[in-house]
């Protein structure tokens, strides 16, 4: 057997290379458990909503929910975190004795280029229909 793969005679002897370890720690894993939890629910209340043609798509959504109270470990990167995996307009978050969510269609307007509902969107006379975000991005371009 060759002791390197380049002395390999032919490439389909070559292993696969291994592209990346993940390797979660305790505390990441019990994270990630809690915020997957917490995204079965949101998506639960959202599903409702948009069953009843309350709102069109999660974007829409301005979401309010209590985790519990014994977790004290839930941050605000957590609360971001799990924004982000709902893909909701905004999540809101508070402690409280049961898990419980509620949603409701945001009030903000729509983002013509990246779809999101913020609160900034209009603020900008020369580009009403945009967010912060990307107002920055087209003055960065020109
Ligand atoms: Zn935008």
């Amino acid at each position: 057997m060759p002791k390197s793969q380049d002395a390999l005679p032919s490439v389909h002897l070559l292993h696969w290379p291994r592209l990346w370890v993940i390797d979660y720690d305790q505390a990441e894993s019990r994270r990630m458990s809690r915020l997957l939890a917490y995204r079965e629910v949101i998506l639960k209340t959202l599903e409702q909503l948009r069953g009843n043609k309350t709102i069109g798509n999660s974007l829409e959504a301005m979401v309010h929910l209590n985790v519990s109270e014994d977790d004290l470990d839930f941050s605000t990167d957590d609360r971001e975190l799990l924004k982000e995996m709902v893909m909701v307009a905004d999540l809101d978050v508070h402690k409280g004795r049961d898990v419980v969510c509620q949603a409701e269609p945001t009030a903000w307007s729509r983002c013509d280029r990246c779809w999101r509902y913020t609160p900034d969107v209009g603020t900008h006379p020369d580009h009403v229909d945009l967010c912060e975000r990307c107002y920055g991005v087209l003055k960065g371009r020109q």
